[in-house]
């Protein structure tokens, strides 16, 4: 439930309060607004008794239900739009981010040129899995722990923050001593167990969509990793399963201004996992952009046609350079700024 405190609420009433949510069994979450205070009581859902009883506590203004399944991730609960900030940039309420590398981390020399020419084209993250989800277990699995090292050099060297895949529970600690953003991929988007360690890690998530998940679920999700105490999540819409067979799934563009709809959490895309194949996946960069995304993840190799996974989908470097000017372009007719370092 929702408790809206009343302007001049003391500070005595306002400790009592807090108190009174825990004492029930509901953990509070504080928003300060310019003249009220929101707490967000989160918990099972509430009786018409309790709520009457927190109606009825000095200083409280109303008690409302929250309407939807998941709270913290809901703008009722959190009434500004999330902004998370980066050493190199902001996504978020306007600010714009690229995230781009590689599908995997293949070797010492692939993941440092690929840094070096993200940034050099103006992305404010490196991409590159480590642990890699393979649809087939005689596919290439990634380096592991040498990727992550890998990834750490290159964030040294080039200053951008790292994402890479965190593809189980055990695997929390270890991903998340190297990397700054931890990825949650659509195969284990709904792995229950790995969003509430992901969330309990204090590394921002970037939370892929399941490809067979409706947004309602997406969010759900979101709200294991939210629920551990963790604020920074990134919904990513990656394509999903539809009928069609040209492109490896199907953008879903809706997803974009549905979840902004619903929610306060930055929304990027990925054009390359949806598109499947290199032509398609600027025009759909493009077009999640137009749509409202906050950011893009976008996956780019110094020489796809060698690369160990995804080789159909990455982009060379001309492309990627060629789609930064585009995307420049185009930020400043949404009224969405980046923070351009090329
Ligand atoms: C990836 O980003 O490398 C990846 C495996 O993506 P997804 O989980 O969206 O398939
Ligand atoms: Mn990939």
């Amino acid at each position: 439930m929702l408790i809206v405190t009343k302007p001049g609420i003391s500070k005595e009433a306002f400790e009592a309060l807090l108190e009174e949510i825990k004492k029930q069994g509901y953990t509070p979450h504080v928003s300060k607004g310019e003249s009220r205070t929101l707490i967000g009581a989160i918990g099972a859902p509430p009786t018409a008794e309790l709520m009457e009883h927190f109606r009825a506590l000095p200083g409280v203004e109303q008690v409302i239900r929250i309407s939807k399944p998941y709270k913290l991730a809901s703008w009722e609960v959190h009434p500004e739009p999330s902004v998370l900030e980066f050493a190199t940039g902001k996504t978020g309420n306007g600010y714009f981010m690229v995230a781009a590398g590689p599908c995997g981390v293949e070797s010492r020399e692939q993941i440092l040129t690929a840094a070096r020419y993200v940034k050099q084209h103006g992305g404010q993250m490196l991409r590159g899995g480590a642990f890699k989800p393979r649809t087939s277990p005689y596919a290439f699995q990634g380096l592991g722990v040498k990727g992550l090292e890998l990834l750490a050099e290159a964030r040294e060297e080039t200053g951008l923050p790292v994402v890479t895949e965190v593809t189980s529970p055990d695997l929390v600690s270890v991903v998340a001593s190297y990397a700054d953003v931890l990825q949650i991929g659509a195969r284990n988007a709904q792995n229950f167990a790995l969003l509430k360690a992901a969330g309990g890690s204090g590394k921002p998530v970037l939370l892929k969509r399941g490809m067979s998940m409706t947004l309602d679920e997406f969010l759900m999700a979101a709200e294991y990793v939210l629920s551990e105490g963790n604020p920074n999540v990134i919904l990513v819409e990656r394509g999903i399963r539809t009928f069609e067979k040209s492109t490896r799934f199907t953008l879903d563009v809706s997803a974009v201004p549905v979840l902004k709809s619903q929610t306060h959490l930055p929304v990027w895309i990925d054009p390359s996992h949806a598109a499947g194949k290199r032509d398609y996946v600027v025009p759909l960069a493009l077009a999640g952009i137009a749509a409202g995304a906050d950011g893009i993840i976008v996956e780019t190799h110094p020489n796809p046609e060698e690369a160990k996974s995804d080789a159909a989908q990455q982009l060379t470097e001309d492309e990627f350079a060629a789609m930064m000017q585009r995307i420049k372009r185009l930020l400043p007719a949404l009224d969405k700024e980046i923070a351009i370092s090329a």
